[in-house]
Parts: C-alpha cells; structure tokens; sequence
C-alpha cells in the first residue's frame, strides 16, 4: 500500500538533509527544537557516523569493514545489478495480473457510473509504483484510486500535521448529491462514502463473468474496499482508494515543501503547484476517536510524475538521453526493505515504501544533477542514498516531501528506527545478504 506512513507522531522538525544542502528551504526550520539546535554542532562527516559497523541481531557477527578497494566496489555493483534483473524477470506476471485487474476495475467503474447515485463522475487515476515502472514484488497487488471531482472544498487541518484535514462545502456546492455524507457537523465524511461506494460495489461485482471476485471482508471500524479476484494458484489483491480531486491551491502546509529548483527546477515546481489536489480517504490513526471524517492530501501524481520525468537534464534515461541510476537505486531501497519486512514483520510494521520514496526523493535534491547517479556508479549512489535514509533513522527525522512540518519517523518510534538502522547497517557491512538468501 502506498502511503501508508499516516498516523505517526509529528513534531515540527527541519529537515533532515545532510549538511552540505541545508540553507534551503529555511522556512522549514520553524519551530526547532533544542534536539535540533544541537544537532546543527555535529561534525560536518556526520553521515559517515550512520553506517558505524554495529552489532545486530543476528548472532552477532563481526562486520566487515566498509573501506572497499575498487576492484570490491566493482563486484558490489555487478552484485546489485544481479539483484535488479532478477527483480525484473516477474514482469510477466505482472502484466498478466494488471490486464485482469484493468478488466474488472473497467467493468466497475463503468457499471458505477451509469447508475444514478453519488458517483457517477467517478474515474480512475493511475497511482501506485506499477504505474511509476517500479513495481518491485509480487505482482498480486495494487492500488487503485477512484477519483471525484470536487468543485470547491474547504479545507481545515485536522492536526498538525499539515496532511489530515476536515472536509466542507462553500456555501451552495454544486456537488448536492454529496450532501448525504455530511456528518451532523456538517464535515463530509469518508466513512459513510466508502460504506457506499463498497455497497455498490458489492451488487456490481454480482454482474461480472468470467472473473471470480469478491470484496474482501472489512475490518471493524474500518470501510476500506479491497477486492480479491481468484487467478488460480494465486489471488490478486486491489485495494481500492476512494479520492476527492479538487482545482484550488494548495494548502499552506505545503508552501515550503517540494524544493525541487536545484533539480527539476522552479518551472516545474510551478506547473506541479498549479495541478489540482487530491484528497484520500483515510482515517487519521492518531485521532483519540476516530469518526471517519478525515481526510489526507495524497501527491501521489506528482511522485508519478517526478519518477517518470527525474533528470535535471530533460533526455536523462530517454532512449537518446544518458542513463542514470535513480531508478536502480529506488528499486534496490524498496526491496531491501521489502526483505527485512519478511524477516522482521512485527518489528518494522511501521516502515512502508512510502518512507523509502521519500527518502528518494530528499537524495535526489541532496544530489540534483544527472551526473550524481551515473549508471556505472550504482554502487557508490545506492550507498549515498542509504546513508542518507540511514541518517534519517538516526535522527527519527524523515520530513513528507510536500509537507515539510509532517515528520514520517517519529521520535515516539525510534526503538523501530533504530532497529531498522542496525538491520542496514549490518546488510550494508555485508554485502547484503538478505539480497541472496531464498
Ligand atoms: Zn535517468
């Protein structure tokens, strides 16, 4: 699931770059604290600090030094280079899974629409790492998210995070149809949407031959949608995301976030800015009493957007433009993760992809230009770009990319990050072998 770092504990923090690129975005540095006061005093290598071979978990064993010779370096790449091809062999799969997966998800929104209720101007939005060409493990798994178009909303932070807000409507909405969701305060409420939009989609599925699908039994207090199409021996699972589209500026939360100018530039930034916003449903799990009515900005667009477009040279990875290796180094990241997930699941439960991404995305404004991930450097890159996620670890400061004050590794969780930090620590030692083991 994407985006799945919601609910953690917040603290307005700056952000936690390495040295050599703070300055920017200052604005980010309200509110610091006396931690972070501190934190300005340590020693410019502080990042070299974050791979200190430690001890872990796993029996123990002494690590091997990091000063690798070139010609180590060299096998190191060829090793992560192994690791991605065999990343890309389940392509198959997965388009075998998406076509099936189109073709139910088509029929639904079709049938949706020509009924005539609340979500007849529903669509679909491509969101998701399949979408992004970075779809990395299983191929049963997707998201989905339905769009709505909004004409105008009022938006009200719901925390301080910036990112959870409460749903209005201006004066005489257009969207009447919409009316029935609001709670007693007026707020438009999630819950009752998807309890409607799953309701429908219940009798629809009724209509669809061939494929055996069924939505997936919900969770207590929870209405999310997720729908289960048999592909013998297997079942795909397609979580559906219900989200409201809305054309108006973005929220303040966001005004310094997305520092994208020394990298994609402040005309893109611009042009990103001036596309609509999207508004997820989902539960705010730091709500004492969750009443199912807020909602969450999701960028989701944009993360599509920047990953498909990355270069600070428009050709970058076109079939007449230099390779780069950002793409290689992403990929590498989630699955790591997606590997030490398998082995260590009550304890990194916490972590999702979207940590990963956003930490992506930090580096590649840390390190803007193409020639800071030349192809035949994936080695030196991903160890940059760990580290910097590393250090993230350390600190328990890894700020959403669009919502600087949204810090998704929250202090309140640092014996997790800190057992995440010693987990990469000894793969990064080691040569990852959690890479190599079935
Ligand atoms: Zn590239």
């Amino acid at each position: 699931m994407e985006e799945t770092a919601a609910g953690r504990g917040q603290r307005r923090q700056r952000a936690a770059r390495p040295r050599a690129t703070r300055g920017r975005g200052t604005a980010a540095r309200r509110g610091s604290t006396a931690r972070e006061a501190s934190a300005d005093e340590q020693p410019a290598d502080e990042a070299s600090r974050a791979v200190v071979p430690r001890r872990t978990a796993q029996g123990g064993e002494p690590p091997v030094p990091r000063t690798l010779s070139a010609r180590s370096r060299a096998a190191g790449g060829l090793r992560l280079r192994e690791v991605l091809s065999q990343l890309s062999l389940g392509r198959q799969d997965v388009s075998e899974a998406s076509g099936l997966v189109n073709h139910v998800v088509s029929h639904l929104i079709q049938a949706v629409r020509g009924r005539d209720g609340s979500f007849s101007s529903i669509r679909r939005l491509g969101a998701g790492s399949y979408y992004e060409h970075v779809k990395i493990s299983e191929p049963n798994e997707f998201d989905i998210m339905l769009v709505m178009p909004v004409t105008r909303l009022q938006l009200d932070e719901s925390d301080d995070t910036g990112a959870y807000y409460y749903l209005t409507f201006k004066r005489n909405p257009k969207e009447k149809y919409l009316n029935r969701f609001l709670d007693e305060d007026g707020k438009l409420s999630a819950f009752k949407m998807l309890e409607d939009l799953r309701r429908i989609i219940k009798e629809e599925l009724k209509h669809i031959k061939n494929v055996e699908v069924t939505v997936k039994r919900k969770k207590r207090g929870s209405p999310a949608i997720t729908l289960l199409i048999k592909k013998p021996p297997a079942e795909i699972s397609v979580d559906i995301i219900l989200a409201l589209e809305v054309q108006q500026s973005w929220p303040p939360s966001t005004q310094d976030g997305l520092n994208i100018e020394c990298w994609l530039g402040r005309k893109v930034r611009r042009e990103f800015r001036y596309k609509p916003i999207y508004l997820v449903a989902k539960q705010n799990k730091k709500e004492k009493l969750p009443r199912g009515n807020t909602w969450r900005l999701s960028f989701s667009h944009i993360e599509k957007a920047m990953l498909n477009n990355h270069g600070s040279i428009k050709t970058c990875c076109e079939s007449d433009g230099v390779k780069c290796c950002r793409k290689d180094c992403l990929k590498l990241l989630k699955y790591l993760l997606e590997r030490l997930k398998m082995k260590h699941a009550k304890e990194l439960e916490k972590f999702c992809s979207y940590h990963v991404k956003t930490a992506f995305f930090h580096s590649c404004v840390t390190w803007p230009s193409d020639t800071d991930w030349q192809h035949e450097n994936l080695e030196h890159c991903f160890q940059k770009y760990l580290e910097y996620f590393l250090r993230c670890l350390q600190d328990s400061q890894l700020p959403h990319f669009f919502i600087p004050q949204y810090n998704l590794l929250s202090l309140d969780d640092k014996a997790s990050n800190d057992f995440l930090l010693g987990q990469i620590n000894y793969q990064l030692n080691n040569g990852f072998p959690v890479f190599h083991q079935v």
